[in-house]
């Protein structure tokens, strides 16, 4: 049984709605992407987003620019000129002292001014919770269409963006235009494109835009910020090994099998969804196409049946091991590595073969 998710065909339902593109679309061209920046720190999306970006722009032939927004300053300033080691040819700079903090009201402003007077034909960002709320009110104040959490982005022949997404609960993939409205917005998640390589390269054209607006327009007002000091929450999408349980482990009690051996590797723990849904962990933990999508160089899935749903979180990962009883799971149409035996008794064997194995210098090596 193929558990790949197939695309629905989109050409022939574009076919029937295809048409001469409005003159006026014409004015709308370049890809831009929307670089997530909060106190000072530039989320990684960002650059896997430029790597997407720039290989549209390459097909359309035209610029691939960064947009930065946040407070006026050395942060702001140097997420511009790091968007060209990231591939842009410009980069488009709203700088404020009331965009020190994300609000909605004053960065859909932002955004939204700078794409009405240049006029992208792409814009993408990161579908994090900062980008997931500013994608949402920048398309409807803009009245263009927004295809969230793609998968795959592509251009048509015609120039159109092919944003490719789950869909029917991650059984189909179905490729979405926007034929009737500019620019054409997409997110995507973390770590679902790779990073491309940083290239250092000489500051490009940097295009500096007001914001208009004061601090007394803004309903919205940050009185204190707290910072996450939850030193348990998981690193899940960025780390190098990962390794996940699922319902085939039977209980709570063995779920912490997982955990022990994550320990010994210096490895991140995680796992399917329905061990979040029996409060055996934590929502951040979960994996898959309504959890985390990961890129580990190394992912081992125990008791874990390799639903379409979890495979599309982990399918970037170098490596797959997968421990399941059953030879027939899903799991091992795609894992690199099968292991056809019981979990429960293997994952202490494992983390006491590690342990034994591994000093704490090379456990930091196992990510390298
Ligand atoms: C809209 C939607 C979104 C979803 N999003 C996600 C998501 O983000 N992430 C996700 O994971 N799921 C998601 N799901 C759920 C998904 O469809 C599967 O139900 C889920 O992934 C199955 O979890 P599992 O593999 O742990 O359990 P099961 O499918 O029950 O598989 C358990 C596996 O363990 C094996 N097993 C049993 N005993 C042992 C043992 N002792 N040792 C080793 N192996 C053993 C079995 O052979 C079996 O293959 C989603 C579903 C829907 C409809």
């Amino acid at each position: 049984m193929s558990t790949a998710p197939k695309t629905a065909a989109p050409a022939a339902g574009r076919a029937a709605t295809k048409k001469e593109l409005p003159e006026h679309f014409k004015a709308y061209k370049h890809v831009w992407v929307f670089i997530e920046q909060e106190r000072g720190q530039v989320h990684p999306v960002s650059w896997e987003l430029m790597g997407a970006g720039r290989k549209l722009a390459d097909k359309l032939k035209v610029d691939l620019a960064a947009v930065v927004i946040g407070p006026e300053g050395e942060a702001t300033q140097s997420a511009a000129t790091e968007a060209f080691c990231y591939g842009a040819d410009l980069a488009y700079v709203v700088a404020d002292s009331v965009l020190a903090d994300y609000r909605n009201e004053s960065y859909t402003k932002a955004l939204t001014d700078v794409v009405n007077t240049y006029k992208p034909e792409i814009l993408l960002l990161g579908a994090t919770t900062l980008g997931r709320d500013l994608a949402g009110s920048v398309a409807t104040t803009l009245l263009t269409g927004l295809t969230a959490d793609c998968t795959e982005l592509d251009v048509d022949s015609d120039g159109s963006l092919a944003a490719t997404r789950p869909t029917f609960g991650g059984s189909l993939l179905c490729t979405i235009y926007t034929l009737n409205y500019r620019p054409q917005m997409a997110t995507v998640r973390p770590r679902v494109m790779p990073m491309p390589e940083r290239v250092v390269r000489p500051v490009g054209r940097i295009v500096s835009h007001p914001l208009g607006l004061v601090e007394d327009d803004i309903v919205t007002k940050v009185l204190s910020f707290l910072p996450d000091r939850d030193s348990a929450k998981s690193n899940l999408a960025y780390a190098d090994v990962v390794v996940a349980g699922g319902l085939g482990l039977g209980s709570p009690e063995n779920f912490q099998l997982v955990r022990q051996l994550a320990g010994v590797l210096g490895a991140e723990y995680g796992c399917s969804r329905p061990l979040v849904q029996k409060g055996w962990a934590t929502s951040d933990r979960q994996i898959g196409q309504t959890g985390k999508t990961i890129r580990p160089k190394l992912y081992i899935a125990a008791g874990i049946s390799g639903a379409i749903q979890h495979r599309v979180g982990v399918e970037g990962a170098d490596l797959i091991v997968a421990i399941n009883t059953d030879r027939n799971a899903p799991i091992f149409e795609f894992a690199h590595m099968g292991i056809v035996t019981d979990a429960v008794r293997l994952l202490p064997a494992l983390t006491a073969a590690f342990r034994a194995r591994l000093s704490p210098h090379s456990r930091d090596r196992i990510a390298s």
